[in-house]
C-alpha cells in the first residue's frame, strides 16, 4: 500500500470529559510522520472540529440552532488545524488544509481541481488534512447538500485519490455482530466482502457521546469503497500506533475487501 487515506474520529481526539485529547494528536502526528518517510502517500481526514469548538467556547453542548453549530466549527476548525499544525511541527511534517464539500464532488471541474489540489501536496511531501466546511455547508431537508459525516467524506477522498487503502479509526476494535459498547459477548468480523441490509441492520445506534455517524455510516462508506473496488479496514484508535500493525499486514480490526 504506497497511498492511504486515514479518517480519525470525534470519539478518538475528544476526552470523555470534553476537552481535547492532545495525546492522541501528538501520537498520530507522529505514526503518521514515519509512514510519510517509509513514503507512503498520507491523507488525513480528521472530524472534530464541532468537538474542539465547544471545548474553546466553553460550552457544555452542541447549540441547537444550525448557524450557531456553524460558528462553533468556524472557531473549532482553526483552533484544530492550529494543533495539527503544532503537533506535525514537532516532527518537522508540514500539513495542509482541505475543507470539502458536497458539491466540489459532483462537478467534474471542483472535482478535477480538488484531485489536483491532492496530488500536489502529496507530491510536496505533505500531509492533507481534510474535513467537512461546516461552517458554511449544512443539512438540507428535502436534498442532500452535505455529507454529513466524515466516514461517507474520507470514502470519497479514497475515491477521488485512487487511494490502495482507507484505515478508518474508531472508539471500538472493528465492526461486531452488535453494539460491543452495549453486548460484551458481541462478536468481531475480522473480513467482509460485501455490506449488505443483513450488515446494516447490525450497525445499531448513532454511535458515541460525540461520533455523529456511528456504525452505519462507516458500513455506508465500506459499501462505497468496495464498490470502488478498493479497500477498508475499520480498527481502533486507541493507540495509534496500530497502523504500523495494518500496513505489516497483521490481522487487525474488520477487513473491508472485495
Ligand atoms: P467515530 O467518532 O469514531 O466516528 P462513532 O461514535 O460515530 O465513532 O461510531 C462508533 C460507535 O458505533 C461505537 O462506539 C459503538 O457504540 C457503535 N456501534 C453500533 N453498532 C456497532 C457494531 N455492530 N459494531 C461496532 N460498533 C457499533
Amino acid at each position: 500500500c504506497k497511498r492511504i487515506v486515514i479518517k480519525i474520529g470525534t470519539s478518538s481526539l475528544m476526552r470523555a470529559d470534553g476537552s481535547v485529547n492532545y495525546q492522541m494528536i501528538d501520537r498520530l502526528a507522529y505514526v503518521l510522520t514515519v509512514l510519510r518517510k517509509q513514503e507512503k502517500e498520507i491523507v488525513l481526514v480528521s472530524s472534530g472540529a464541532i468537538g474542539v469548538g465547544l471545548d474553546r467556547l466553553n460550552l457544555p453542548q452542541r447549540p441547537k440552532s444550525i448557524p450557531e453549530q456553524q460558528a462553533v466549527a468556524s472557531v473549532g476548525q482553526a483552533e484544530l488545524m492550529n494543533l495539527y499544525t503544532r503537533f506535525f511541527s514537532h516532527y518537522n511534517q508540514i500539513v495542509g488544509q482541505i475543507l470539502m464539500t458536497l458539491d466540489i464532488v459532483q462537478f467534474p471541474e471542483s472535482r478535477k481541481n480538488a484531485e489536483n489540489a491532492f496530488e500536489q501536496l502529496l507530491k510536496m511531501g505533505i500531509i492533507p488534512i481534510v474535513n467537512e466546511n461546516d461552517a458554511v455547508s449544512v443539512e438540507e431537508l428535502d436534498h442532500q447538500t452535505k455529507f454529513g459525516d466524515n466516514d461517507r467524506l474520507s470514502a470519497t477522498v479514497a475515491e477521488i485519490i485512487s487511494a490502495d487503502l482507507l484505515i478508518m479509526l474508531s472508539d471500538v476494535p472493528g465492526f461486531y455482530d452488535k453494539n460491543p459498547m452495549a453486548h460484551p459477548d458481541a462478536v468481531l468480523f475480522h473480513t467482509l466482502h460485501k455490506v449488505t441490509e443483513k450488515e446494516m441492520a447490525l450497525a445499531g445506534g448513532n454511535g458515541s457521546k460525540f461520533g455523529t455517524g456511528g456504525m452505519a455510516t462507516k458500513l455506508k462508506a465500506a459499501k462505497q469503497i468496495l464498490k470502488n473496488k478498493q479497500q477498508m479496514v475499520l480498527t481502533q484508535a486507541a493507540d495509534p500506533t496500530v497502523l504500523f500493525d495494518v500496513l505489516a499486514g497483521k490481522e487487525i480490526g474488520t477487513y473491508f475487501v472485495k
